[in-house]
Order: structure tokens, then C-alpha cells, then sequence
């Protein structure tokens, strides 16, 4: 907090400053030039320039209209003492930042806090800003000849981190010992689940790289973004997966090669549910009271529970039909077909010879038709053959298609290229 101490004894400091590059057409005038320092309100760093001391001569090639500084609040602090390091001579700024009820964020900064001020060649007051102790980021400055206060949008900042690791005991274990957060590890998994089973293939020693994205909200950590790129050594094999983005729109993974790292299906339409009924050509039905082939698996899941379409395809049935209930059929790629039963409901406008995208949610689960509790009946069908959806040989999802291929190829080597520099030092580490 600022203290209202009267003013200590001026000190002579060295004076930093700092100095909006657009008002300086001629940076061959400044005796010293460099990018700002890493700083917490985040001013722009690529317009922002220092120049120790020497102010630049004025003359009618260049013209210097302002002046940034930045200081932080030491402890026994009082707003003229700021204001004296900022270099801000402006009793109008002197009064409103000591009594205005606006500004007192200003007044409770604590110690260490940032404050950029903007200021005139005669230190007259034009803009000052701070990151309040709650987080939001203040900027002061003047509307009509009078001061105001007011909340800057958020600044938001992406910054990327890698990570390496190597299998100890589980998955987990070994993401948390990388320091990776649970979002990225749960999308680590994610990506190499259709080359990998996790719970089957892992062994000790296999390792991984992760490049990932964080958004920072005013320089606090706001959200684990996407894995950008990654590689898993499992048993001495390499996959590796390098995110794509062709528009604002779509992304998705794929190897150096242009292979798509996702599968075209997905293994199962529902989230973190148990199998309660295997694929098996004769089994007792308990409702029917009979010998019976179960020609698809149930997934037991609360009624209600969302089921997604696990690929790309054409809704070709959706309704009614007697032991399934409720039903959805899905036509993917010509030959594969996906079967949906005992629905609790569809998903809202969901109809016939809509076009589907995997994942895309298309009801819920219930137990309509012949069910003796909430569960969902999957089918997966090869040209009207039943296959065990848990089972079968899933088809790749389209790899890059040849319009980005050459767009894909500078991502793709640029990465190739970053995992070969990391894994000669990170990994050499780790042997
Ligand atoms: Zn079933």
C-alpha cells in the first residue's frame, strides 16, 4: 500500500526511458535502443524502445510527444514519491491520484507493483497504467481536460513450453513429474490412443516430448491450450504428431508424413463408460429369456449421458424401431455404418440425410425399446457385416489434403527439426 508519508529526500537515480517508437520516425538520433525487458503490463515490446539518459535533440525531423516510465512501489511508498520517480510534475494527476474514489486501486497498490506512466517533455500526465491487486488492468488518463479511471480489456498472451518425460511407472506419473498440466497430459494421452494402449503397450523407459500452448490473462495463467506438437518413444517405436491448423476453423493432427494421427471412428460414442455387454454371437438376453447373438456392445452410462457420432458420416435413420427404441443409423465412407440404440431422446433438428462430423453430439442415452436399465447399444458394421466395434481394425482418418500439403511441410519440418535439437539435449539428460 502507499503510505501518505510526506515526501522523503529527492534521490538522484538513473533515469530510464521510455519512449513510443511511433512518435520517433529517426531512431538514429537515440544513443542507445533496445527492446523492453519483459514487463508485467505487457506493453507492446516491439513499440517500445529505451533510451538511457540522453533525450533525443528536438528538431523538425523528429518530434518526441511522450514518455514512458515504469517503476514499481517500494515499501513506505507515497503517492508523491511515485509520482517523482515516474517523473510525473502534474498537480492536477497529484490531486485526482490522491483523493479521486477512482483511483483508489491506485492508492492500494501493493509493494512491488508495476506502474507505466506516459508523460509530456514537462512531465504533465498522459496516460498511466497498472495492474490493480485484484488482477484487472487500470489505465488512467484524460477525457475532456479531467482525469478518468477506467478497466482495460483483458491482455491476453500465449507462450509455448515443452516438455520431456520418460515412463516410470504410469502415463501420469510421469506427466506430473514433467510439470506438465493435467490438460496437456489428458490430450498427450489422447492424441497416441489409437497407436498406443496405454494400459497394455506402455513400458518403462519410453519417453515423450510435448510442445504446448498456455493463455496468460494479465500475466496470470488463464488456460492450458492445445498440444501444438508431440512425440511418444513406445518400445523403441516413434509416433509423432504436429497440430495443423489450414483456417480459423479447423485443425487437427498429423504425422510429418501428412498421415492423419486420428482414427476415422472413434473406439466408443460416450465418454469414460463401462462395456456391461460384450460383442458375442450367442448370449442369454435377460429380457428377451433366451439364447441370443449380441451383435454390438452396450455401454452402461446414465440416462441422459451425451453420445457423439464416432465418425464423419450421413444420418440415413432416425426414429423408432422395436427392440432398439429409439434409433440412429449412420452411413460413414460407403462401407462403414454405425448403429445407435435404446436413445432417451435425439439431439435438437437432428434428421435424416444430415450431414455428421465426429464427435458431434446426436442424442442421449436412455432405455427405450427392450432395455432392462440406461445404457446405449453400439453397432459397427463393414458392408453390413457386424464387427466388434472394441475390436476391429479402425480405418485413418484423411490424411492433408494436397492443397496444404506445402503449407503443412514448412510446420511439419520446422518441428521435425525442433524435436531432433530437444531430444539431443532433453532426452540426453534423462539416459
Ligand atoms: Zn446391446
Amino acid at each position: 500500500m502507499l503510505t501518505q508519508n510526506p515526501l522523503s529526500q529527492e534521490r538522484k537515480r538513473k533515469l530510464r526511458w521510455f519512449i513510443v517508437l511511433s512518435t520517433m520516425p529517426l531512431l538514429g538520433v537515440l544513443t542507445a535502443f533496445g527492446l523492453v525487458p519483459q514487463s508485467d503490463l505487457g506493453l507492446p515490446a516491439a513499440k517500445v524502445a529505451i533510451e538511457e539518459i540522453a533525450l533525443p535533440t528536438v528538431n523538425d525531423a523528429i518530434t518526441v510527444t511522450s514518455f514512458w516510465r515504469s517503476e514499481r512501489v517500494q515499501r513506505g511508498d507515497t503517492v508523491a514519491e511515485l509520482l517523482s520517480r515516474l517523473n510525473i510534475d502534474d498537480a492536477a494527476a497529484s490531486t485526482f491520484l490522491r483523493n479521486a474514489p477512482e483511483a483508489e486501486s491506485f492508492r492500494k497498490l501493493s509493494v512491488g507493483k508495476e506502474i507505466q506512466a506516459e508523460t509530456t517533455d514537462t512531465g504533465s500526465l498522459i496516460t498511466l497504467r497498472y495492474l490493480g491487486n485484484n488482477g484487472a488492468q487500470v489505465l488512467i488518463d484524460k477525457q475532456n481536460g479531467l482525469f478518468q479511471a477506467s478497466i482495460l480489456p483483458a491482455q491476453l498472451e500465449k507462450r509455448l513450453f515443452v516438455r520431456t518425460g520418460e515412463i516410470k511407472t504410469n502415463l501420469y506419473a510421469a506427466t506430473d513429474a514433467a510439470g506438465m498440466p493435467e490438460a496437456a497430459a489428458n490430450q498427450l494421452h489422447e492424441l497416441f490412443s489409437g497407436d498406443i494402449d496405454f494400459h497394455h503397450d506402455l513400458r518403462v523407459g519410453d519417453k515423450f516430448t510435448v510442445v504446448y500452448e498456455m493463455t496468460y490473462h494479465n500475466g496470470a495463467l488463464q488456460s492450458t491450450g492445445r498440444i501444438q506438437s508431440a512425440e511418444f518413444i513406445n518400445q523403441g517405436r516413434v509416433y509423432r504428431a504436429i497440430y495443423f491448423q489450414k483456417d480459423d476453423q479447423h485443425g487437427d493432427y498429423y504425422t510429418p508424413e501428412g498421415k492423419s494421427v486420428r482414427k476415422a471412428f472413434l473406439r466408443s460414442p460416450i465418454e469414460y463408460s463401462r462395456v456391461s455387454s460384450g460383442f458375442s454371437n450367442s448370449r442369454f438376453h435377460p429380457l428377451l429369456n433366451k439364447w441370443k447373438a449380441h451383435k454390438g456392445v452396450d455401454f452402461a452410462a446414465p440416462t441422459g449421458t451425451k453420445i457423439k457420432a464416432t465418425a464423419d458420416g450421413v444420418v440415413t435413420y432416425i426414429g423408432k424401431e422395436n427392440g432398439y427404441g429409439n434409433i440412429i443409423r449412420i452411413k460413414h465412407q460407403g462401407r462403414y455404418t454405425t448403429v445407435y440404440g435404446h436413445l432417451s431422446r435425439f439431439a435438437q433438428g437432428l434428421h435424416r440425410g444430415q450431414r455428421v462430423a465426429q464427435g458431434e453430439l446426436i442424442g442421449y442415452v436412455g432405455m427405450t425399446g427392450l432395455a432392462s436399465g440406461p445404457h446405449l447399444h453400439y453397432e459397427f458394421k463393414i458392408n453390413g457385416q457386424h464387427h466388434n466395434p472394441m475390436r476391429v481394425a479402425l480405418p485413418d482418418a484423411q490424411p492433408i489434403s494436397s492443397s496444404y500439403q506445402e503449407a503443412f511441410q514448412v510446420v511439419a519440418d520446422d518441428f521435425v527439426a525442433r524435436l531432433n535439437l530437444l531430444r539431443n539435449t532433453n532426452l540426453a539428460k534423462l539416459d
